[in-house]
């Protein structure tokens, strides 16, 4: 071989060689580096490609799009490498459940778009059920932190009257998404699921002027407060329930009886409303409380026991910026008070404690009595009910006792 044939071919090692790396980069290009998911490039070039293959063969095609429920909290609460890994394990775990021709893509921060070529809407949509199930159920983060996460899913499906290319089907689903939002998240739907509770609202027309009011409040209730940092507030509370460790809907029952109990001593609208915000709110300071000492199953030292006191504190001082809830900041502060002046955080007595924190205190911890805790096991209802009896007069406002128990009465 020659001088020149030899540069020849050296050049030609180089120039494959370049295409090789160019073909890398491109492949990188088109993938995700945190999740090494398919990116929002390479579904736009995909989604046409599948759509076009499914018109040509009278083939069906579906998505499921997914935004993850309040992850802004999440990284509010943990940081954002926590975020971060969380999502990476999201990715494993949606990578587990679908298909093998299924096409996962990380469509945006916390969105992700699942591409089932050959797939009918019903069984698209069970795989969204079964990837909500799972998810719900399972633990992310690590030793120290877990979290759950819950999400929204919109199922969109070729071939619709509608859909002509491959984006109709994602402008579908986002559509879909948002309803999905409206309605307050962990959900799963399609375009058919809209449509039913559009007639279903048209059928009840009908309906008294009181339950009217009552529907109209409650769906004010689940919309989404604009306020982001109110929001953000609500979302730190749920959060809380999951690193209490309380199990299924500790708040929401609390809440209930909180309620039940307000309406029963026939307290003004406005205060009822103030107690169920509060009662939601309550234990929004144990943000600010180690998992260690909260899970803790042996008896607290007193050093322990000391910053648990802190909680309805810090509670105040995170919602402190907001005016809408001012009214309720009271409320948190003092659910711990006894009526006999014994309880914390300043030691008030019997009427100097707000009647919204004494009601609070009977329905949180009948509540906290019926459920799990790490450190014991539940009481059984009737075992709890004299607990709360026991204390009629020490612990708790004996006429708050007696309106409890008038309603759990009725609930037998
Ligand atoms: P919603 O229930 O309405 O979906 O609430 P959300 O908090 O999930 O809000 P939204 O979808 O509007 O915002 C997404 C948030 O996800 C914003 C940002 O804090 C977070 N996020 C987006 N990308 C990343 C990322 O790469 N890493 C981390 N850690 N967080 C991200
Ligand atoms: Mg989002
Ligand atoms: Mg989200």
């Amino acid at each position: 071989m020659n001088k020149k044939t030899q540069r020849f071919s050296e050049i030609e090692r180089l120039n494959k060689e370049v295409a090789r790396l160019k073909e890398q980069l491109d492949l990188l290009a088109l993938k995700d580096p945190l999740t090494g998911l398919y990116n929002h490039r390479y579904l736009e070039d995909a989604i046409e490609v599948e759509f076009a293959r499914a018109r040509r063969h009278g083939q069906t095609l579906s998505i499921i799009m997914i935004d993850i429920d309040y992850f802004k909290s999440i990284n509010d609460v943990y940081g954002h490498p926590f975020g971060d890994m969380i999502l990476k394990q999201f990715s494993d775990q949606i990578k587990r459940m679908v298909r093998r021709y299924d096409i996962t893509v990380r469509y945006g921060g916390e969105e992700f778009v699942i591409m089932c070529p050959g797939a009918d809407c019903a069984g698209t949509k069970s795989l969204a059920k079964r990837i909500l199930d799972a998810i719900n159920l399972y633990n992310f983060g690590n030793n120290e932190t877990a979290v759950k996460l819950k999400l929204s899913l919109a199922v969109a499906c070729y071939p619709d009257g509608k859909l002509t290319k491959g984006m109709d089907l994602i402008e579908t689903a986002d559509k879909i998404l948002s309803r999905i939002k409206e309605r307050g998240g962990n959900m799963v739907y399609a375009e058919e699921d809209l449509d039913k509770r559009r007639k279903e609202s048209l059928k009840k027309k009908d309906e008294g002027p009181e339950v009217k009011a009552l529907k109209g409040r409650i769906d004010k209730l689940t919309k989404r407060a604009n306020e982001s940092l109110l929001e953000a507030i609500f979302a730190f509370a749920k959060t809380i329930e999951l690193k209490d460790h309380y199990t299924g809907s500790h708040v929401e029952r609390s809440v209930h009886y909180a309620e039940e109990i307000a309406r029963e001593m026939r307290l003004p609208k406005d205060e009822v409303e103030n107690i169920k915000v509060a009662s939601i709110l309550h234990d929004l300071g144990k943000i600010g409380i180690s998992e260690k000492i909260l899970h803790k199953r042996a008896k607290l030292t007193q050093e322990e026991f000391d910053t648990i006191k802190r909680h309805p504190q810090i509670a105040i001082d995170i919602i402190r910026p907001i005016h809408a809830l001012h009214d309720i900041m009271p409320l948190i502060l003092h659910h711990h008070e006894k009526w006999n002046g014994e309880g914390y955080p300043h030691g008030l007595k019997a009427h100097e404690i707000p009647i919204g924190a004494r009601i609070i205190a009977v329905a949180d911890v009948y509540q906290a009595l019926i459920t799990d805790r790490p450190y014991r096991k539940k009481f059984p209802k009737e075992e709890a009910i004299n607990i709360i009896k026991k204390e009629s007069g020490s612990h708790f406002d004996p006429k708050i006792v007696a309106a409890f128990l008038k309603i759990i009465g009725r609930q037998k």
